[in-house]
């Protein structure tokens, strides 16, 4: 069945500007790290994808790597954008990265020109776009001159390849380097991709700081901690979940004490009347310097339940002292 795009899909969705920039993202929105490999079901991917934009998700996150393979959820991201979402192209905010272990050899990592620019053309051919919103310097290369890295972000931008610049997971200093270097390069940067959650709260110690001096905007990964702050693993480890599965959320982080701490947030979050992932999102948004939370999902219910967050996004310092009160660094 050919997909249309809900009519209502701009309701409750607030739209955040990302720092001092002109484009705005959805306060939630969607990565494709997981659960768009070749490992799961591509009707199951395209549920998730078309509920998320009929709900006003309209900002997709990619990377190059991301599958498994690597390199497969953009392909899989591609072939059902060609389906479904190429007539709204004007109505989405996509982006990719490079960074991270690709291909074999030495131009296939980290930070160079040489790896970055070629990266972004594979990225494009995968998903059969002509330009991605976004481009993102995955990590900081200690090896590579800062100026060759920012100096391939901006020339994917002037090339008309990407229409605005990232970086991710680089320290506060490197921040401010980076974005200086970009500013006298005239592209400015645009947006920070950090991890987020209420047991990762490293943004807090200068990170958001320099965004907000530099007019940046924030987008955090993995707010709800790869599900440990939901109620996923409150019962035990089910077997279809990413701890179970060899993935990337480590089973040993799920000990009885940090269960312990989780069921008292998903009680405060229950005296708020939303689920503890809802709770989750709400407080990584509670800092208006926060632009968006970047959230997974592995069905529609998930997502479903993860976009309800936007029902309810205040706190009173109660509720704060509360949750501050169990904060694990
Ligand atoms: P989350 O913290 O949102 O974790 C998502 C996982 O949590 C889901 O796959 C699911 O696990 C579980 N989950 C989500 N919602 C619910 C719910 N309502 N109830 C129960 N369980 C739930 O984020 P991710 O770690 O997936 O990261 C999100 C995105 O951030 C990535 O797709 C990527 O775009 C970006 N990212 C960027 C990085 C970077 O270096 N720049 C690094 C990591 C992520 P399950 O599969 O078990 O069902």
């Amino acid at each position: 069945m050919s997909y249309v795009a809900a009519e209502g899909r701009y309701g409750p969705m607030p739209y955040n500007r990302t720092g001092r920039s002109g484009l705005r993202l959805p306060a939630v929105s969607l990565g494709l790290w997981h659960n768009f490999g070749d490992d799961k079901p591509i009707e199951t991917q395209r549920a998730i994808l078309r509920r998320a934009f009929d709900r006003g998700v309209t900002h997709f996150d990619l990377a190059n790597n991301y599958g498994p393979p690597y390199g497969s959820a953009e392909i899989n991201f591609g072939h059902l954008y060609q389906q479904d979402f190429a007539r709204y192209r004007d109505e989405l905010v996509i982006s990719t990265k490079a960074g991270y272990d690709m291909w074999p050899g030495p131009y296939g990592n980290w930070g160079s020109r040489k790896y970055l620019l070629a990266s972004l053309d594979q990225s494009l051919k995968r998903m059969g776009l002509d330009y991605v919103d976004i481009f993102y310097s995955h990590r900081f290369d200690p090896e590579t001159p800062l100026e060759e890295t920012m100096g391939a972000l901006a020339h994917a931008v002037r090339s008309g390849k990407a229409l605005y610049a990232g970086i991710s997971s680089y320290s506060p200093e490197r921040t401010r380097q980076a974005a200086a270097i970009l500013r006298d390069m005239g592209t400015p940067l645009l947006i920070h991709q950090p991890s987020y959650s209420m047991l990762n709260r490293w943004i807090e110690n200068g990170l958001l700081d320099v965004l907000e001096e530099e007019g940046a905007g924030c987008i955090a990964f993995s707010p709800l901690a790869q599900g440990m702050l939901t109620d996923r693993y409150l019962d035990g480890v089910p077997e279809d979940s990413r701890a179970a599965q060899g993935k990337s959320l480590d089973p040993s982080l799920l000990s009885e004490e940090s269960l312990r701490h989780v069921r008292r947030l998903n009680e405060i979050a229950g005296r708020r009347g939303q689920s503890l992932a809802q709770m989750a999102l709400a407080w990584a948004l509670r800092d208006r310097r926060v632009t968006s939370v970047l959230i997974g999902a592995s069905s529609v219910e998930q997502l479903d339940d993860n976009l309800d967050a936007v029902g309810r996004l205040d706190f009173d310092q109660e509720e704060l002292d509360a949750i501050d009160k169990d904060a694990v660094d």
